[in-house]
């Protein structure tokens, strides 16, 4: 059987911490499908067209990344897109607690489905979607933060 992981999140940005856990994620599963989970009465800070743009160019070099948005129950989407596993990364306990309740309940929703966890790389950690946001809202430079030059 084919093992496909989605890897949903907000990805808003998609950060090098993300691109990390897509790399690694790769080892593993023979695709990942990157789940741009959208929400329509949720604004996003980064447009989703600009972000699926920038995800396909950090990944163009590889056919086994596909990038999709879904506006549903993650568990649902798994089944949408035919994949068989989940895929999150964790940086620290606070993100442990929510993983943990999060994928006891993905599991609930479909039987059998298995969550993996990879453990962010050390020098990624202190990366986050919001920290990058706060910093471009007041004209810092984020590249650094990003697999991707923001324009
Ligand atoms: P969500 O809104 O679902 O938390 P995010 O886009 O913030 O979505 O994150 C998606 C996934 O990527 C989560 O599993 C999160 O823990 C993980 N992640 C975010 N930043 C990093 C990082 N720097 N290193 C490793 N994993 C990360």
């Amino acid at each position: 059987m084919k093992k496909v992981a989605l890897f949903p999140g907000s990805f808003d940005p998609f950060t090098k911490g993300h691109a990390d856990i897509v790399m690694r994620g790769l080892k593993l599963f023979d695709e990942v499908i990157i789940g741009i989970g959208t929400n329509s009465a949720k604004k996003r800070y980064f447009p989703l067209e600009m972000m699926t743009d920038k995800i396909r160019e950090t990944f163009q070099d590889t056919n086994k990344v596909k990038i999709i948005a879904y506006d549903d129950l993650t568990a649902n989407a798994v089944v949408t897109y035919g994949a068989n596993f989940l895929l999150r990364g964790l940086r620290n306990t606070t993100d442990f607690e929510y993983e943990n309740t999060i994928s006891q309940v993905n599991r609930h929703l479909v039987n059998g489905l298995e969550t993996v966890f990879l453990i962010t790389s050390p020098e990624l950690a202190p990366i986050s979607s919001t920290i990058v946001r706060e910093l471009h809202k007041y004209g810092a430079k984020v590249n650094e933060f990003l697999p991707y030059d923001l324009d």
